[in-house]
């Protein structure tokens, strides 16, 4: 019989990239996130610039499919 099947579930905090830390109880210990609802421009009402790689990434393939669909 497993005895310890259970994930461990601890305090931990939650450490955002703007100096926000949020305690949480979770299995997973010093997480770290880049925005939080501190920091997120629809909380803050500011502009700021978030590292959107994945979004680029997405919108350069599509761009590629375009150019590719006007040479034919
Ligand atoms: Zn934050």
């Amino acid at each position: 019989m497993k005895a310890d099947i259970h994930p461990k579930y601890v305090e931990t905090t939650i450490k955002c990239a703007c100096g926000n830390i949020i305690e949480v109880g979770s299995t997973k210990e010093d997480i770290r996130i880049e925005i939080c609802s501190k920091c997120h421009p629809f909380f803050t009402g500011k502009q700021k610039l978030i590292d959107t790689a994945g979004r680029i990434e997405r919108f350069r393939k599509k761009y590629e499919k375009f150019q590719n669909d006007q040479k034919k």
